[in-house]
């Protein structure tokens, strides 16, 4: 892995005896459901997806609530232990796995739905709820909780947070950050930060939740957190369009955007290379087209009234068609079509099992370099692998696109080369090397590509007032 060695943990120069006592102290916090060691750890608590551990956690705590988690803190704070908090494992910069010598603090107990307020339109979670429960229960109450992402079954809210997720939908409802009304953390020292608040307006000084959103774990420990929900929107259409060129892709894009309004709610590009991987390599995607134009892309609204809205859909393609934006377009009107288009999308993040291990990458950057981004990519891989496998597909409307990349056998062991084209680029480019993934230790040495040296020195003041001895996810971000 490139980044071993990139951190040291805090616990080894720390005398086993002290190491014993804090466990037992700690094993006593959580009681005897509390906690698994040893060979009882599943392999799913020190495994993410990136695969990157393969070491199992000193110890493995599953508290069932806020108070066990600050007891937790308190003595792992007094003893200087470091601990990585987990959500689904399902985060894409190795963050969450935890590291040799950390306790893994999981939440996997803590799923309760406290609440659903319709008069406030929030509900009240445990970090541990996972992001489908989530959506399945503001449905049942006639609500959208908008947040949606491929890992929405097996995720939680509270990684969902902490590492400010994005997503389909993040084009008309934001990320995380822009969905959630108030947080409960605790700090590293075990103090208990009660911030549930419900007020959609409230600014009485500093907006301390956006500190624990996006941190990635390392200035507090989520523990609830009020989320905002939407009307449920009753109509739903989608299309997908053949588009020749990325220059047709921004305008399309600028014109969907104009005529559609607020209810545009997802514009998705899948790139001719991404397009035909999936055909290839996922076979239960049905493309819906041929594989000859450069670009794809996934349209959908959402609304309150099917009748017009669909009117207006079809009359903003017809018009986009008369100006020639777009080739070819496949409007789903039903359900099941609609769920084929979107499996063609959700397909994009599916293909690594057929061409074998391929490195992702999330970044940003402004619409008008995307498409020069996309060609450029392409020419200063293969002009190192000229058999390099490719595919671009992203979150245009937000200005977020993925990169999936396999450059031959030897791909896993060359990380460093290759991230270095990408961020590079991105560098170059003015864009930011995570868009929704966040950094963990992946993307760490990157960082100064996208962060000016005046902020990091603030995030690491801010690192250092809230955990000063370092102990929450240590040597993830800086
Ligand atoms: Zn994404």
């Amino acid at each position: 892995m490139l980044l071993s060695g990139f951190f040291q943990t805090a616990l080894s120069n720390m005398p086993a005896q002290t190491t014993t006592a804090l466990l037992a102290e700690l094993k006593a916090i959580v009681g005897p459901g509390g906690y698994r060691e040893g060979a009882d750890i599943d392999v799913r608590n020190y495994k993410d997806v990136m695969g990157a551990r393969t070491e199992a956690p000193l110890l493995l705590l599953r508290p069932d609530s806020t108070e066990q988690v600050a007891a937790i803190l308190r003595a792992c704070h007094a003893a200087g232990q470091p601990l990585a908090p987990q959500g689904g494992m399902t985060g894409l910069v190795s963050a969450a796995a935890p590291l040799a010598d950390e306790i893994a603090l999981s939440f996997e107990r803590m799923k309760r739905v406290l609440e659903v307020d319709r008069f406030t339109s929030t509900m009240t979670v445990e970090a541990g709820v996972q992001l489908q429960t989530i959506q399945e229960e503001a449905d049942a109450n006639n609500l959208l909780f908008p947040l949606d992402l491929g890992a929405r079954g097996s995720c939680t809210i509270g990684g969902n947070l902490s590492t400010n997720a994005g997503g389909n939908r993040v084009i008309r409802y934001g990320m995380a950050r822009d969905l959630v009304l108030g947080i409960e953390a605790v700090l590293a020292d075990g103090t208990i930060i009660n911030g549930l608040h419900k007020l959609r307006k409230n600014n009485t000084g500093y907006d301390l939740k956006q500190l624990f959103i996006g941190s990635e774990g390392t200035l507090g420990v989520i523990t609830r957190a009020v989320l905002k929900l939407s009307p449920k929107p009753s109509s739903q259409v989608v299309a997908m369009c053949g588009v020749k060129d990325f220059g047709r892709v921004s305008e399309l894009l600028l014109h969907m955007q104009a005529s559609l309004g607020s209810g545009l709610s997802a514009f998705e590009v899948i790139w001719q290379n991404t397009y035909r991987l999936i055909d290839t390599h996922v076979p239960h995607a049905t493309v819906p087209m041929p594989d000859n134009y450069g670009f794809y892309v996934l349209i959908e609204s959402m609304g309150s009234n099917a009748e017009k809205d669909t009117e207006l859909f079809l009359a903003s393609l017809g018009a986009a068609s008369e100006q020639g934006l777009v080739e070819e377009v496949v409007i789903a009107n039903s359900d099941t079509k609609i769920r084929n288009l979107w499996t063609v999308r959700d397909a994009a993040a599916e293909i690594y099992p057929g061409v074998g291990y391929m490195h992702t990458y999330d970044v940003s950057l402004n619409v008008s370099d995307m498409g020069y981004f996309g060609e450029e990519v392409e020419r200063r891989l293969r002009a190192r692998w000229p058999d390099a496998i490719l595919g671009l597909f992203g979150h245009i409307g937000d200005g977020n696109v993925h990169i999936i990349i396999h450059v031959g056998p030897e791909t896993r062991n060359l990380h460093q080369p290759i991230d270095e084209i990408i961020y590079g680029l991105i560098q170059e480019l003015h864009g930011a090397v995570s868009a929704e993934h966040g950094i963990g230790l992946m993307k760490k040495p990157f960082l100064p590509y996208s962060k000016s040296e005046s902020e990091i020195s603030l995030m690491k003041v801010l690192k250092q007032a809230l955990d000063p001895k370092g102990i929450l996810s240590p040597g993830r971000i800086f």
